[in-house]
């Protein structure tokens, strides 16, 4: 076997895993109760575009050769009868315009979601809000599903963040890799649901910015951590 062909086959089997690990990534969207039914979707960046969950097709029978295939011009190859996820647009334009964003989560948190169609943004109320990139995880206006009017508002609210809530819909996160922007998915909506309950109460007392960006300056590789090290296992102070 020559090494041509050996490392066609090591990049089909690291595209399978890839394929794998979305469908996984689904799967856990639901048993962490972030998502329900098909809402949501997951894109995840290759080297010639990305891989991104098919529309409306139960994650329980979601199978790798589902996944969709998408070029960076937007030109698609799916199994039979399998067609992209309807918000291909803001997977595409947020893997393409941040190269540092190795995936993409869409869910329909209840919290979250609860909090977005109030068109409120998730401001400081817990340190851990420092995990989206900056001091609120803001909510983009409403654009309808699957529209080029919601990617760009979604581009625009993720600027300077990791995460943003969608008006009337829901919540997207992004990550280096999968396992972390579906960590952050979480995070938000722990998040969502904290501030939900403090406005039972009232509105609640916030961090202040200086705070925030004093936490920021820390924050590092605070939160997942990718190699299973323990936290500040190689901090000196
Ligand atoms: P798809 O099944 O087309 O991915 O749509 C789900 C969704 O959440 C649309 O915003
Ligand atoms: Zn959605």
């Amino acid at each position: 076997m020559n090494a041509t062909s050996e490392q066609r086959m090591a990049s089909r089997d690291a595209e399978l895993e890839l394929r794998q690990s979305i469908i996984d990534a689904c799967r856990e969207m639901a048993a962490q109760g972030i998502n329900q039914g098909t809402s949501g979707n997951i894109s995840v960046r290759t080297d010639e575009g990305i891989l991104l969950t098919p529309s409306g097709l139960p994650y329980d029978r979601m199978k790798p050769e589902d996944i969709v295939a998408m070029k960076w011009d937007g030109s698609w190859t799916a199994s039979t009868g399998n067609v992209p996820s309807t918000e291909w647009r803001f997977h595409l334009d947020i893997l393409k315009s941040k190269p540092e964003v190795g995936a993409v989560v869409h869910a329909h948190p209840i919290f979250c979601t609860i909090i977005a169609i109030m068109n409120r943004s998730i401001p400081a109320i817990h340190y851990m809000i420092a995990a989206a990139g900056g001091n609120d995880i803001p909510c983009a206006p409403y654009a309808q599903y699957g529209t080029a009017e919601l990617s760009h508002a979604a581009l625009n609210a993720l600027r300077h963040r990791r995460a943003c809530l969608l008006a009337h819909h829901g919540l997207i996160a992004v990550g280096p890799n999968l396992r972390k922007a579906l960590w952050l998915a979480v995070e938000v909506e722990v998040l969502a649901k904290q501030y939900h309950g403090c406005l039972q109460l009232g509105p609640p007392p916030l961090l202040p910015d200086d705070e925030i960006d004093s936490i920021l300056k820390r924050w590092g590789q605070y939160g997942l951590r990718d190699s299973g090290t323990p936290k500040n296992a190689h901090q000196s102070s």
